[in-house]
């Protein structure tokens, strides 16, 4: 099995090789300079808001951070490839090379830097809970024996355990949107994530009036860019390219284009380097 492994990568990488010579030009490689190649950037799908995939293509907060790093690192809109990097299997992706970066309501947090490396923070954001428009959920403690929803491989999930709500009955799914379906039917009494997540779902045309946040900031979640453990001219390139972000206020613009309609209050824009513990 190992061995077939082996000869498929091996066999990718050739057909890769392939393509690059085959665009044409010299100086193709995947190292972050870019210069026509390829580059797989791995996000959410199912994140109003942050990264949703669409039939006309991919929009989100996440998915214009990501756009415009990789325009910095030296990639065209065209030549991004996305890949939906749903909680659990991040830092996998990321050390298995299947992409070169990850944007995704990633919060820097010490176990995962044990693993990979974060760029950023790009944003910062707070757990929160979102429960049914008629509950009377509005406290950590309320959820004591009440059904909550959260994701596998999240912080999220992890503070409800240690500190949030440990007597609450965790469910944890392997997407937010599979949360908000029990949240919807009635399976689970609530969903706690980041305040981001919850506000974009809320204002789906579907959930109209059916969901109420709590407004709780329950912990402060730093998102920053999941590169590959070691790679330091990566981090230091996408850390430039996040702070001219800022600077030519394109993350002003992109704040106000995915967060605007879900009425999310964000937090300005944070610092390189400067972690909110
Ligand atoms: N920001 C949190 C995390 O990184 C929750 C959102 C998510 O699962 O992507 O785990």
């Amino acid at each position: 099995m190992k061995v077939r492994k082996v000869t498929a990568a091996a066999t990718v990488a050739l057909a890769l090789s392939v393509t690059a010579t085959a665009c044409g030009g010299s100086n193709k490689d995947d190292n972050g300079s870019g210069g026509g190649k390829k580059i797989t950037i791995g996000i959410k799908f199912d994140q109003p808001g942050l990264g949703l995939k669409t039939p006309d293509g991919y929009t989100g907060f996440d998915v214009d951070v990501a756009t415009y790093v990789a325009k910095e690192l030296g990639y065209s809109a065209d030549d991004i490839q996305w890949k939906e990097t749903p909680s659990a299997d991040r830092e996998t992706a990321l050390e298995r090379g299947d992409v070169k970066f990850i944007a995704a309501s990633y919060s820097i947090n010490d176990e995962r830097q044990k693993k990979v490396d974060f760029a950023g923070p790009y944003l910062l954001a707070h757990q929160d809970l979102l429960v049914r428009s008629d509950d009377k959920i509005t406290k950590a403690t309320d959820l004591n024996g009440k059904k909550l929803c959260s994701v596998t491989g999240s912080t999220s999930a992890q503070n409800v355990k240690k500190t949030i709500a440990p007597k609450a009955q965790l469910k944890e799914y392997g997407t937010y949107s599979e949360c908000i379906d029990g949240l919807s039917g009635g399976a689970v009494d609530a969903l706690t994530t980041d305040d981001s997540i919850l506000a974009g779902y809320a204002a789906q045309d579907q959930y109209k009036g059916k969901f109420k946040l709590a407004g709780l900031k329950l912990t402060n979640e730093n998102y920053g860019i999941g590169i590959k453990k070691g790679d330091t001219k990566l981090k230091d390139k996408i850390n430039k390219a996040l702070e001219k972000m800022v600077k030519d206020k394109a993350w002003d613009k992109a704040v106000k284009d995915n967060f605007g309609p879900a009425h999310y209050k964000n937090e300005p824009a944070p610092k390189i380097g400067d972690i909110v513990k």
